[in-house]
């Protein structure tokens, strides 16, 4: 069977001329299952002759909502979502002034290990298809009626372990004929893998690239994210550059703040050091407390800003969304598996 949806419209014309059709019914089908059809009998401008010959040669799968939380404080929607093969990943919309921005998971679970996460507490189960990565953005704008104008790849998982599948994403949500979702209206978030990031550097995307920091040095950041062990923060700030060098993009820095871990004056002055004549900007995130973990958030982010701002590197502390809802990625899944 085909996974039709995973399809680039290239690819689909060339399936349907294996099927013997013209090319332009390619680009009705594209346009159907980019708005969000449940079934191919629904495509009215098709004849019924090849809705019947699609429906027998192609997989045609959607999520569906398995748990919907509404946020009372600011209206964020947080989605536990089932597929088709029973797993269950997180969306969260988000209601910026800038525009709805959807958060999407790229794997069921990660194995990246992060010290402070919830979504790697079970390891990874699998990739999510392209498709899958898609239906995230089509459904929870059908199902909450907001148009979806940003894209971040910040849920579940590690989306540069699952390379092929999200640059095939990236290429389908840009398409004209799709939801034409701009990529400089995308993020994807890495903890820092840093081959993956030489090659998305080779693409020269417009999107932003956000690396998960957490820690200036390496004896920090390894504690709280295995990932760094074989890498090394040294190495992982060349990539960085490099990144930059190539594509011109700045990089947006992730820095959860954890009580007596990594919110030292100290990791201040390093980290500024590190990111000496490299454009980025850092995001102090006040730490998401998670059940099943003894870090704290940190009381030092406002201290820790004016430190980074004296130095010459901008830093902003980002606005909580949904705090009343478990917004934060893998705690809902978690509570879900916990509870079934
Ligand atoms: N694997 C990717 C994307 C998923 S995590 C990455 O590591 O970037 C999205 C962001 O949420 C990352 O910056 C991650 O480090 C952060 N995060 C995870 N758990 C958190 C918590 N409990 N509090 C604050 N931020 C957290």
């Amino acid at each position: 069977m085909t996974d039709i949806k995973s399809m680039e419209l290239t690819e689909m014309a060339d399936f349907f001329q294996a099927l013997g059709e013209p090319a332009f019914r390619a680009k009705q089908v594209f346009q159907w299952l980019h708005r969000g059809a449940c079934s191919f009998e629904e495509m009215s401008n098709l004849p019924k002759s090849l809705r019947e010959k699609l429906s027998a040669a192609c997989i045609l799968h959607m999520p569906t909502v398995e748990r919907k939380q509404v946020s009372a404080q600011d209206g964020t929607v947080k989605y536990l979502w089932r597929l088709a093969d029973g797993n269950c990943i997180e969306t969260v919309l988000m209601r910026y002034h800038h525009g709805n921005t959807v958060c999407i998971s790229s794997q069921v679970g990660c194995r990246m290990g992060c010290a402070f996460c919830a979504s790697t507490l079970g390891g990874k189960i699998r990739d999510l298809t392209p498709a899958e990565l898609l239906d995230q953005v089509i459904f929870t704008q059908k199902d909450s009626g907001a148009v979806i104008s940003n894209i971040v790849l910040m849920g579940i998982g590690e989306p540069l372990d699952n390379f092929e599948h999200v640059m095939r994403f990236l290429a389908l949500v840009n398409h004209p004929e799709g939801l034409h979702i701009g990529m400089r209206h995308i993020s994807l978030s890495t903890c820092g893998l840093t081959e993956k990031i030489d090659k998305l550097a080779e693409y020269r995307l417009q999107l932003t690239l956000s690396v998960s920091l957490h820690a200036p040095d390496d004896e920090t950041r390894s504690r709280i994210m295995p990932a760094n062990r074989s890498v090394g923060v040294e190495r992982l700030f060349a990539a960085c550059r490099r990144y930059f060098e190539k594509t011109g993009r700045r990089i947006s820095y992730e820095y959860a703040m954890i009580d007596g871990v990594n919110d030292a004056d100290w990791q201040a002055d390093l980290l500024a050091k590190h990111l000496k004549g490299t454009p980025g900007h850092v995001n102090l995130i006040p730490l998401n407390h998670v059940e099943e973990s003894p870090l704290k958030p940190s009381r030092r982010v406002s201290a820790f800003q004016k430190r980074l701002e004296s130095q010459g590197i901008t830093a902003t502390v980002r606005r909580k969304l949904g705090g009343d809802i478990d917004a934060s990625c893998g705690q809902l899944r978690r509570k879900s598996m916990q509870n079934g």
